[in-house]
């Protein structure tokens, strides 16, 4: 089996300024450890292309990306960075690290649907589970996740895809854009209340919402999993996975106040392998979301890898 792993060089060039913590060397960090351990014997190393605008608008409006890109277009003619929202800065690098972002979301759909992949993670950046249909937020600018879901549907006439979300923040962007699609279940857990606020009463049937009050540790959250994502994810038998996996709901990450360590994530995926062995001829797609602490970031990308690779 092989499991991709996605990336680009591009992802380096969206730099939202020193201190914030959505940095480019968060994927350094995930880089570096995944050869310290030899886990990059494991992993096929591909190059994110550029997704099109035509892929990207099967989630976000026609409107929403135009204006996007104007405002990208103008920032890379001054040559400086603008904010977009208080936590979301564009620089001349981002409408490149954005399409290489979603672009890698979807090419690893593609692969895994040929079998040029068993499975897929793609490290990129900027992330995606906040922006929604028409909206810029909390670092992200294209929903890389439902953009790769909606490619598995409406290109390759899925009919049914689940998406798990385990950041620690509720991924509001992602309720927007897939509530009432009922092609979809959406299974998420996050903090509550914490940023940006939202998801304690689900936008749709299709979502299943679990809030969690801080620091809850990794046993309960296994329990609540067992217990309310699973029974519906059986049923549902999704012919494919997608996975907004943020790492900050790690116990050193501190966006967040969980208590979710390594092991705790190796867990999550391996419950998830398991039903995509069972449901989805193994079809999984991971896409990095949230996780800000660099070393347990880089500590629990590589759990997830090891599950994905068939090592764990
Ligand atoms: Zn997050």
């Amino acid at each position: 089996m092989t499991t991709a792993f996605y990336s680009h060089t591009d992802c380096h060039l969206h730099d939202m300024g020193a201190g914030h913590p959505e940095c480019p060397q968060r994927l350094d960090a995930i880089n570096d450890h995944v050869r310290a351990i030899g886990l990059d014997i494991a992993l096929d190393f591909r190059d994110a292309p550029n997704a099109t605008l035509e892929q990207i608008e099967r989630a976000h409006t026609a409107n929403y990306v135009l204006q996007l890109r104007e405002f990208m277009e103008q920032v890379q003619a001054e040559g400086q960075p603008r904010s977009l929202d208080p936590d979301t800065v564009v620089c001349p690098g981002t409408w490149n690290a954005a399409l290489r972002s979603a672009g890698a979301a979807v090419a690893a759909t593609d692969d895994v649907l040929a079998g040029r992949a068993s499975n897929a993670f793609c490290s990129v950046r900027p992330p995606g589970h906040h922006a929604t249909r028409s909206e810029t937020m909390g670092f992200c600018f294209f929903n890389n996740v439902a953009i790769a879901a909606r490619h598995a549907l409406d290109v390759h006439g899925l009919k049914r895809v689940a998406i798990i979300d385990f950041d620690v923040h509720h991924g509001n962007g992602t309720e927007d854009i897939i509530a009432g699609d009922e092609r979809v279940l959406m299974a998420s857990f996050f903090q509550h209340p914490l940023y940006p606020y939202s998801g304690a009463v689900p936008k749709g049937t299709n979502m299943v919402n679990v809030p969690i009050p801080p620091y809850t540790r990794g046993g309960e959250i296994r329990d609540i999993i067992e217990a309310m994502w699973m029974p519906r994810l059986e049923e549902f038998k999704p012919q494919m996975v997608f996975i907004s996996a943020g790492f900050d709901a790690h116990r050193e990450d501190d966006l967040g106040q969980l208590g979710l360590v390594e092991a705790d994530y190796e867990w999550i995926t391996q419950r998830l392998f398991a039903l995509a062995a069972r449901h989805s001829q193994g079809r999984i797609v991971s896409c990095l979301e949230g996780g800000y602490a660099l070393s347990s970031l880089s500590r629990s990308v590589a759990a997830h890898l090891r599950v994905l690779a068939g090592l764990d």
